[in-house]
């Protein structure tokens, strides 16, 4: 094992309870996981007495001559010492317990202060300073000291201590990179980067743009491009059997619509994949409410047919439960064997686990839970991933390890450009579901003050319909809305029975419940945060109301848009926005109001936003890298494509590389 895989306590002592806090602070208590702890700000602090900027922290030596106890509550308390050249210095406390003040500036001592100062008529002053240390300690509160992110107790001084340690422990030349190729694209050290980054000179050593930074940002980058270059070798290292068998279940099977043309292409081109006697790699685009769920369910059937299992994975348990109702409900003539598999349900595993083992369920759908090691399938000819940028290259890779012919239909509602299907999930060939069931008909949106609520509510009121009413918070904050306000709102005018509140920090079994109510009519709003975002069907639901819609991405915007309108009633989404609203803030909403069309939305928000913008961390997958995003490392993924070309992906340092960023994203919660 690396160093960087080995835990600090090899190489560092530290007490049970810091050592705790470290590992919570840090997300692990690898020798990486601190390395990869970076800094999010500085504190400069100057030693000149003559000379220091507003901005920066003083950084003295004084010898305590006086302390000076105010008269009147409320006055500050005073502290006069001396420097070694006879400049007096006043250290002031408006908050203070005099006994803990005066054993801690004893008379006639010398010690190291620092803090914020300030220099005028009356001479110069430190006040509350953050360091009262003994006078050796100087050189070390000079110049510029990074800060963390800390939590609970931890103090800065701590994880500066563990990482200096660190830094000096790790070997100078380990470099996954070769020489040749740093020189190429210009590229600094390994270690000088680790380095440079927790030793930052200014502010503008601390953005994503730092040349240092960029190294790591770049290396993510690249073990995930070379993840995807597995997956993808994997999948293709089999000669598969032709699923050609037809007939049986496609012939019994009873749609109550009649498929678009749409699908009827995709599912051709799906039937084609599978025939062709090599591994099917093919992502389904297609906007939200265009009928993809309906396309992966045939595809299903034609494995099923030819004697294989499915796996249907989605990211989200809501998600899971309603695909399972779906698919039973269009599957009723068929008699096959469906089973769900999420964490809520975990009672059942040990039966379910015999089930697919024994080739008798034909259909699995679920969640995260599917990827667990112990989950095996007697044989397993095709998977389907629903929402597919919602899960990493790791969680790809091992559902697919599952397989005894890897299949894979991948599906997203989020149009992206060919370059970033590269980046996010490396080559695939795409279908594209365009036009929407001819039933439907268009969601109205509508752009409104968050100061005209009492008359919408009013209005909404007097409509027959069930609402979503999304928040951006689960928990109150100071500037914006949260779920359970807003219920509070609510309540008063629609009775308490029919408003739920709905978030990702509830308990599953609690979602689900509130869902299935939501589901039968039992009650009319669900105020909820973006939980609700992907692929929840309700028919029933005509209206959404977004609060604060201004903070959200127009590609997310439009999946929620994308939950209303599915029955064949009128649907209206309604886009709230709070006071602080930019001009281009309002273009957005303006934008979001003048069009349906997903393709048109994701492009148009790439002109107003620049290039890469358009998919936060969530919408492209990418939400399972740390360092790296579309926003500012659309040319670093272009790099680190052709990067992974020119490597050996199987030689020892590819694994020195891939070792180091290893983690697998946690299940995604709003
Ligand atoms: P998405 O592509 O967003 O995953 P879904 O697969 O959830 O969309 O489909 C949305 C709704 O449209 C579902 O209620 C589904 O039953 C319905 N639907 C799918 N295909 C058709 C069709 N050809 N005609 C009418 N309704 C359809
Ligand atoms: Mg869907």
């Amino acid at each position: 094992m690396s160093v960087f895989q080995q835990p600090i306590r090899h190489f560092i002592k530290l007490s049970d309870y810091t050592y705790k806090l470290i590992k919570k602070c840090c997300n692990g208590d690898r020798v990486i996981d601190l390395l990869f702890h970076f800094p999010i700000s500085i504190i400069k602090r100057s030693g000149d007495i003559n000379n220091f900027k507003p901005q920066e922290k003083l950084t003295v030596v004084l010898k305590i001559i006086n302390h000076v106890v105010p008269n009147r509550k409320g006055s500050p308390y005073k502290i006069i010492g001396q420097t070694d050249n006879g400049d007096l210095v006043t250290i002031i406390y408006f908050n203070y317990r005099i006994p803990y003040l005066k054993k801690i500036f004893l008379i006639n001592e010398r010690y190291t202060i620092s803090g914020k100062a300030e220099c005028n008529y009356d001479g110069i002053k430190i006040f509350h300073p953050d360091v009262v240390a003994s006078p050796s300690m100087l050189k070390y509160y000079i110049g510029v000291e990074p800060i963390y992110p800390l939590v609970g107790n931890l103090t800065n001084k701590t994880i500066l201590y563990v990482i200096n340690s660190i830094l000096k422990i790790i070997p100078k030349d380990f470099d996954y990179l070769s020489p040749e190729i740093k020189e190429k694209y210009q590229l600094p050290n390994f270690f000088d980067s680790l380095v440079n980054v927790h030793h930052p000179k200014g502010e503008r050593d601390l953005m994503d743009n730092f040349i240092f930074r960029k190294r790591i940002a770049l290396d993510e980058l690249l073990a995930n491009q070379i993840r995807l270059r597995q997956l993808r070798e994997n999948i293709f290292e089999h000669i598969l059997p032709k699923f050609e068998k037809r007939g049986v279940l496609l012939n019994k099977l009873n749609l109550p619509f009649e498929l678009t043309e749409d699908q009827k292409k995709c599912i051709k081109e799906i039937e084609q994949d599978l025939c062709s006697g090599h591994a099917m790699n093919r992502l389904i685009q297609g906007d939200v409410g265009s009928g993809k769920t309906v396309v992966a369910f045939i595809s299903m059937l034609i494995i099923i047919e030819n004697g294989f299992q499915t796996a249907f994975l989605a990211p989200t348990e809501i998600l899971a439960w309603q695909h399972f109702e779906t698919i039973k409900k269009l599957s009723k003539s068929l008699n096959i064997d469906i089973d769900i598999m999420v964490s809520s349900n975990r009672k059942a595993r040990k039966k379910q686990i015999q089930d697919l083992q024994n080739g008798i369920t034909q259909i699995l759908i679920g969640t995260h839970a599917i990827l667990e090691e112990n989950i095996e399938f007697m044989n397993l000819g095709l998977v389907v991933i629903d929402e597919q940028h919602r899960f990493g290259v790791m969680q790809r890779i091992s559902l697919i390890k599952k397989c005894k012919y890897p299949n894979i239909l991948a599906m997203s509602a989020t149009p992206i450009p060919r370059t970033m299907v590269l980046g996010c999930y490396g080559d695939l060939d795409v279908s594209v579901i365009k036009n929407k069931p001819a039933s439907r008909i268009p969601v109205e949106t509508a752009v409104m003050n968050i100061s005209k609520i009492d008359e919408l509510v009013t209005r909404l009121k007097k409509m027959n319909t069930q609402i979503f009413w999304v928040c951006p918070v689960i928990e109150e904050s100071e500037d914006l809305i949260d779920v359970n306000t807003r219920c509070d709102y609510l309540c008063k005018v629609f009775s308490e029975d029919n408003v739920k509140v709905l978030h990702g920090k509830m308990k599953a079994i609690e979602k689900d419940f509130i869902m299935h109510e939501f589901n039968h009519g039992k009650f009319k709003v669900l105020v909820c945060t973006t939980v609700i975002e992907v692929g929840v069907d309700i028919p029933n639901a005509n209206v959404i109301v977004i609060e604060h819609a201004e903070r959200f991405g127009l590609a997310q915007l439009h999946q929620l848009r994308g939950r209303v309108g599915r029955g064949n009633q009128k649907a209206y989404c309604i886009l709230v926005y709070h006071n602080h609203i930019s001009e281009i803030g309002k273009q957005r909403l303006q934008l979001m109001k003048s069009t349906n069309d997903g393709f048109i939305l994701s492009e148009e928000d790439l002109k107003l936003r620049g290039a890469g913008d358009i998919l936060g961390k969530e919408q492209s997958g990418f939400h399972s890298l740390r360092f790296s995003d579309f926003s500012n490392n659309y040319n670093l993924l272009t790099i680190a494509e052709e990067i992974s070309q020119l490597i050996d992906i199987h030689s020892n340092s590819t694994k020195d590389l891939l070792n180091i960023f290893n983690r697998i994203s946690e299940e995604y919660v709003v």
